[in-house]
């Protein structure tokens, strides 16, 4: 009688504290759409003064009675609002993707196709660094069960980071492959390569290595952030393989469409 009254409470206990980690687990999701809608509602309400401050330096620097100075002046102005309005968009896109309560609407989206798109979006900076970059993919179509602009977001910022962190001369190949329920893609670069020590922060947002080579190129660091989300919100997977000075290989899972 007494094994049983023990077992019982144990199994009492047991429950107990599984509720209460049910609880916690809301109370944290609850927390995250907070933040979540608080940086979305702040990013969009710092949308609409930047694309004034935006308009107005482009409307004086067309006027032809400035003097040098001035002239540099705005462009300062410029470059530090076009930086922040890239800030504010991709905020908005992180607090979006990681919203739980946020609609997930996945339709069947070429993936190969998406891939292309990234590509040629980068193609003046891909001639002028000389690079070889070469797009691998099986002759079925692949498509994977997803949001467009989700995917659109992932390519991009892989493909674009590959090819930003890459020297001239270098290469970048993207490969993707029909595995039996996902797509896995790879994004292979030659290029300066990421430390043990920066690889377990990658994904953090605003994290920026501390590589002088990666340094010097401007980033806001919440690309990878926003990747991450977006994978996660199609139950995929991504990881980081690299070695410093030589290269890095990004691969991403996501579920056939
Ligand atoms: P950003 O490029 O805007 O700084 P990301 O979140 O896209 O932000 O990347 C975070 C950091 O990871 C970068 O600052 C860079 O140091 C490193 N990184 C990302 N992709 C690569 C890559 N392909 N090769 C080397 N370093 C990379």
């Amino acid at each position: 009688a007494l094994d049983i009254g023990h077992d019982l409470g144990r199994a009492l206990l047991n429950a107990r504290s599984f509720e209460r980690e049910r609880q916690l687990v809301a109370e944290l999701r609850e927390l995250n759409s907070y933040k979540s809608n608080l940086i979305a509602t702040l990013s969009h309400e710092l949308k609409n003064p930047l694309t004034a401050i935006l308009g107005h330096t482009e409307m004086l620097e067309a006027s032809p009675e400035l003097t040098p100075s001035a002239r540099n002046s705005i462009a300062a102005v410029e470059r530090g609002a076009a930086r922040m309005q890239r800030l504010v968009d991709d905020l908005l896109v992180l607090a979006r993707a990681g919203d739980p309560h946020a609609a997930f609407d996945p339709s069947p989206i070429d993936l190969h196709a998406a891939v292309l798109d990234a590509v040629d979006l980068m193609r003046v900076t891909i001639n002028r660094k000389e690079l070889d970059v070469v797009v691998d993919a099986p002759d079925e179509s692949l498509k994977v069960l997803a949001e467009s602009d989700g995917i659109d977001r992932i390519v991009s910022n892989l493909v674009s980071n590959a090819i930003k962190y890459t020297p001239e001369g270098g290469r970048v190949t993207v490969s993707l492959r029909a595995l039996k329920r996902q797509v896995r893609l790879d994004v292979v670069d030659s290029g300066i390569g990421i430390s043990r020590r920066d690889q377990e922060q990658l994904f953090s947002e605003f994290f920026r290595s501390t590589n002088p080579a990666a340094v010097a190129l401007p980033g806001t660091g919440l690309g990878l952030a926003i990747v991450k989300s977006i994978v996660e919100r199609h139950d995929g997977r991504i990881t980081c393989e690299s070695t410093l000075g030589k290269g890095t290989t990004f691969s991403v899972l996501l579920p056939r469409a």
